[in-house]
C-alpha cells in the first residue's frame, strides 16, 4: 500500500491511493462551546438535499448531544472498540504528538484476503441505528448524575461533574476518505477545486462499502435509487452561483453553516500548497485558528482520514474524554480559548459574520476598555485586557465583507416605532 503524510498524526501512514491534493481545500472550525443543540443546521440541511423519498434516515448534518448521543447509533464507540481489538492496547499519542496505534487503514491491512477482508476496517449499521438521530438528547452523565432528577455535583471550571456537550457534525471532506478507499466502483472523487468529495451517482451501484468505510458515518445508502449519497458541500455556493449572496461570484458558506444561531460555525476554503500541506497563510481565518494557533482540533484524528473539520473543545468537559476524540492539543486549545489574546478574540467574532467565504481578516487596533481577572484551567489567575479593536474579513476577490469591534454596537429604539399603535 502507497505510504502518505498525515499531518494530523505526525507520520506517513498506509492508504490504498498514492497522495494528490486539491489546489483549495474546503474546510471548517466548530466552537462546541457556543453551540446550544437547536438543530437549525440540520433542517437548513434536510430542507435543502434530503427531503425525498428514500432519504428519511439521511441526515447529513447532524448534532448528537456527547457521551451517548451519536447517528447512527454508538458510531464511535463502536468504531473505536474495533481499532483496540485490532491492536490491543497500542491505540496511543506519543509524547511528541505523534500517533502510534493503527489507523483505519492499516487496521484493515490484517484482514487482507477472504470474508471481512476491507480497505478501511469499518462496520455496516442496521437500521435500527439510524433510526433516531438525535436519541439521548441533552441527557448529562458523570459520578455524581442523580437519576431521581436531582442534577447532583459541582459545575465548576475546569472540568464539571456532570456533563454533556453539543456535536455538530457533517462530512468532514478527508484529505484521505475512507469512503473514497472502501468503493470498489471507483465511483467516489475529491474535486481538484475544492477538495470536496463526491459520490458520482452513474458509476455507484449501492454495494454500501462507503457506508462501512466511512469511520465518521456519513456516507448514507438511499433504497429507491440504490445508490448511495453524501453532503455535497452546498458546491453551487462554493462557486459563488447563489447571486442573492455572492453578486459578485464570490464563494459562500454552505446552508449550514450561514443558518447556525449559535454562531459556533466558520466555513472556509484553505490553499493546499504542491506537496499537500496548507500553504503558510495566517491572515486566512481557518488556518490562523487550525495550523497558526491550534486552538482548533480534528475529530478523532487517529482514524486517519485527515478529517478538514475542527474544533474548538468545550471548557467544561473532562479532558480523558475530550483526548481520545480530538487527540493531545486539548489542554493548550481549551487554554488559548479561555483567555484568547487580541488576535484570537478578533478571529472568534468572525463566526457567522458573513455568508461570503473569509479569505483574509486584518485587525485595526483600538482603545483598552476593560480588564477581566479569568481563571485558567490550570488554577492560574490572569488579567485579560479587552482593546475594542476592529475586525476585517475580505472575500476571494479581496473585497471588504465584514466590519466589527469587539464591543458589540448598541442602538436606542426611538420613542415612536413603525408598529406603534
Ligand atoms: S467524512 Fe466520511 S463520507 Fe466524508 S469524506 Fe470523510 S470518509 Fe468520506
Ligand atoms: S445551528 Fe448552530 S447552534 Fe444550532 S445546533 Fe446547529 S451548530 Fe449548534
Amino acid at each position: 500500500m502507497p505510504k502518505v503524510k498525515n499531518w494530523q498524526l505526525g507520520r506517513e501512514m498506509s492508504y490504498p491511493y498514492e497522495e494528490r491534493h486539491p489546489r483549495w481545500q474546503f474546510a471548517f472550525v466548530f466552537n462546541t462551546n457556543r453551540c446550544i443543540g437547536c438543530q437549525t443546521c440540520t433542517m437548513s440541511c434536510r430542507s435543502t438535499w434530503t427531503f425525498s423519498k428514500g432519504q428519511e434516515l439521511m441526515w447529513w448534518n447532524n448534532v448528537e448531544s456527547k457521551p451517548y448521543g451519536g447517528h447512527p447509533r454508538n458510531w464511535d464507540a463502536r468504531l473505536l472498540a474495533m481499532l483496540e481489538a485490532a491492536n490491543p492496547g497500542k491505540q496511543v499519542w506519543d509524547a511528541k504528538g505523534a500517533f502510534d496505534g493503527k489507523t483505519i487503514f492499516e487496521a484493515a491491512q490484517t484482514r487482507k484476503s477472504g470474508p471481512g477482508a476491507q480497505p478501511a476496517l469499518g462496520f455496516l449499521p442496521t437500521d435500527d441505528d439510524w433510526r433516531a438521530p438525535n436519541a439521548w438528547e441533552d441527557t448529562p452523565t458523570g459520578g455524581d448524575f442523580k437519576r431521581d432528577g436531582q442534577y447532583g455535583g459541582g459545575t465548576q471550571l475546569p472540568e464539571h461533574s456532570v456533563w454533556f456537550f453539543h456535536l455538530a457534525r457533517i462530512c468532514n471532506h478527508c484529505t484521505y476518505p475512507g469512503c473514497l478507499a472502501s468503493c470498489p466502483r471507483k465511483a467516489i472523487y475529491k474535486r481538484p477545486d475544492d477538495g470536496v468529495v463526491l459520490i458520482d451517482q452513474k458509476r455507484c451501484r449501492g454495494y454500501r462499502e462507503c457506508v462501512e468505510g466511512c469511520p465518521y458515518k456519513k456516507a448514507f445508502y438511499r433504497p429507491t435509487t440504490r445508490t448511495s449519497e453524501k453532503c455535497v458541500a452546498c458546491f453551487p455556493r462554493l462557486e459563488g452561483k447563489d447571486r442573492t449572496i455572492s453578486p459578485t461570484g464570490a464563494p459562500a458558506e454552505t446552508r449550514c453553516m450561514s443558518a447556525c444561531v449559535g454562531k459556533i460555525r466558520l466555513q472556509g476554503l484553505v490553499e493546499i500548497d504542491k506537496d499537500g500541506n496548507w500553504a503558510a497563510a495566517p491572515e486566512n481565518p481557518l488556518a490562523f485558528l487550525v495550523r497558526e494557533r491550534q486552538v482548533a482540533l480534528p475529530l478523532y484524528p487517529q482514524f486517519g482520514t485527515e478529517p478538514n473539520g475542527f474544533y474548538i473543545p468545550p471548557r467544561w468537559v473532562p479532558r480523558d474524554y475530550l483526548e481520545q476524540m480530538f487527540g493531545p492539543g486539548v489542554e493548550s486549545a481549551i487554554e488559548q480559548y479561555s483567555c484568547p489574546d487580541r488576535e484570537l478574540l478578533a478571529v472568534l467574532q468572525l463566526f457567522r459574520a458573513s455568508r461570503q467565504i473569509i479569505f483574509r481578516f486584518a485587525i485595526e487596533k483600538g482603545s483598552k476598555v476593560a480588564e477581566v481577572e479569568v481563571t485558567l484551567p490550570n488554577g492560574k489567575s490572569v488579567t485579560q485586557e479587552i482593546f475594542n479593536d476592529t475586525v476585517l474579513g475580505f472575500n476571494k476577490a479581496g473585497e471588504e465583507v465584514v466590519r466589527l469591534t469587539i464591543e458589540e454596537q448598541t442602538f436606542e429604539r426611538p420613542d415612536v416605532h413603525v408598529n406603534s399603535i
